[in-house]
């Protein structure tokens, strides 16, 4: 009897939430204080987290200067992720009267201090501004001030989070969590605030030996706002207990109440990827373009020492070659030919095409293709010419290639090559019919233990520049490391 009720209960509770409509979510980001926090690495976690929860219809807006009250009509929530400029006023004017009107709101970590708080930076620190250059309800929506002198935290590590004695956050959920994050310290919370969790600030690491607010809760007008000084990065997100900070948060002051259950999966690690380089020039932008591949995280080798010196498989799910090196020591073929035999990914890029031309198994097996560098005795050599206008198109019948998702034609200023070998073995996704360059541009390797892409282009800043090009790479990276699968 008694097994039978507490099933028709759970059945009851599914069957609620299933009926719930979803709560609508808007995520406000678009700029950070880049290099210390990245909001595109974070908006993806952030987007996930919610998502993944079934609860929510999370939307994400990347120019909130253009946020009016019209525009928030209709959600019950904003999260912020923002650390720049002020907005025009009807744009904060109109955040301010949507929670005043009882719009949750849910802010965290980067919203604490910055030119919202009317403050400007100076010699690499925030200072004070000049009176009256501060958003004037925002530290009262956030019911959080810090005094330009007192901000900092702990060195970034592991440290455990406790939910306060009868916390509905922490409902049912263990006492404490562990965060991998900045602990923030000193900051001033306003009087009445709810603080929902804390963690001991260790001096250890740089932090004050005293327990330090973590989560706490505001009511702002109507509206229900909730703050944590967690998520510096995707790292952090990666936490299981972040799970619950966000989605719990985003549920309270969305609808006020907290039904989400406290074990989720933690968000998708990101994807682990080696970039190595040597023998060849690049562009700056270069950089660029890795440090836009959102849920990705790259290390960079810049020689074959540096990359093949430790076994690769336990420590990256990709990597990517930019290298122009052509002969292989055989420490090098036995790390790639065990990364290859694990199932990892490879993306070749452009003049890594003329990678390893002593190891005939990576090209014929692996890439699919070689630049030949000087003639040999069966095959002329491959010619190059720099800064040519081209298109390089999807081939019709691979439009719907992952790899292709999203990309279309593009149009380059770039590096053509010509007279180059290709396995009949590889898959074509792009091509260019320019004379100068041989037909395949963009393909998949005959590989079949790992996923291997060959890009062709990537040769100038314009092209590392380019969206559809970084879209494509991206792809690449994610597919070649089996995300999703
Ligand atoms: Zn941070």
């Amino acid at each position: 009897m008694k097994v039978r009720l507490t099933a028709g209960l759970l059945m009851a509770g599914a069957l609620t939430q299933l009926a719930a409509a979803p709560l609508k979510v808007l995520i406000l980001t678009g700029q950070s204080d880049e290099p210390y926090h990245h909001w595109r690495e974070t908006t993806a976690c952030l987007r996930e987290l919610l998502t993944r929860t079934g609860r929510f219809d999370v939307l994400v807006n990347e120019e909130p200067r253009a946020v009016t009250n019209e525009s928030l009509r209709g959600y019950q929530a904003v999260v912020i992720n923002y650390n720049g400029p002020r907005l025009p006023a009807p744009a904060e004017q109109a955040v301010e009267a949507f929670v005043q009107s009882g719009g949750g709101l849910v802010a965290f970590h980067l919203a604490s201090y910055g030119p919202w708080f009317g403050m400007v930076m100076q010699n690499g620190h925030w200072q004070a501004g000049a009176p009256g250059a501060e958003w004037f309800a925002w530290p009262k929506i956030i019911a959080s001030n810090w005094e330009p002198q007192k901000i900092g935290h702990t060195v970034r590590g592991p440290f455990e989070v406790r939910w306060s004695e009868g916390s509905p956050f922490g409902k049912g959920a263990s006492v404490s969590f562990l965060a991998n994050d900045e602990l923030y310290h000193k900051l001033t919370l306003a009087p009445g605030t709810h603080i929902e969790a804390t963690a001991f600030s260790s001096p250890q690491v740089g932090g004050t030996g005293r327990d330090e607010p973590v989560v706490w809760t505001n009511r702002f007008g109507q509206g229900r706002v909730y703050y944590t000084t967690l998520g510096h990065d995707a790292m952090a997100f990666y936490e299981p207990g972040m799970g619950t900070v966000f989605t719990r948060g985003v549920e309270w002051v969305s609808s006020g109440e907290v039904n989400l259950p406290d074990v989720q999966p933690p968000a998708t690690p990101p994807i682990r990827l080696l970039v190595v380089t040597g023998g060849h020039s690049y562009p700056v932008e270069f950089y660029r373009m890795l440090n836009s591949l959102a849920g990705v995280t790259w290390t960079h080798a810049t020689s074959h020492e540096d990359a093949f010196a430790k076994p690769l498989e336990n420590r990256f799910d990709v990597i990517l070659l930019h290298d122009m090196i052509e002969s292989t020591s055989s420490q090098v073929r036995e790390r790639l030919r065990s990364f290859v035999a694990g199932g990892k990914g490879v993306v070749s890029l452009h003049h890594a095409i003329v990678d390893y031309t002593d190891w005939p198994w990576w090209y014929q097996e692996v890439t699919g293709g070689k630049f030949f560098v000087k003639a040999e005795a069966d095959h002329p050599a491959s010619r190059y010419h720099e800064g040519v206008d081209f298109v390089v198109t999807p081939v019709a019948n691979r439009r719907n290639h992952p790899v292709l998702a999203g990309v279309g034609p593009l149009t380059l200023h770039d590096e053509v090559y010509r007279g180059m070998w290709h396995s009949p073995n590889i898959d074509v996704l792009m091509q260019t019919d320019h004379p100068e360059n041989d037909p395949p541009v963009v393909y998949i390797g005959p590989q079949s233990r790992s996923r291997v892409v060959y890009v062709q282009i990537g040769h100038s800043a314009q092209t590392m520049d380019n969206p559809g090009f970084r879209r494509l790479i991206h792809n690449a990276v994610e597919w070649t490391a089996h995300r999703p699968n």
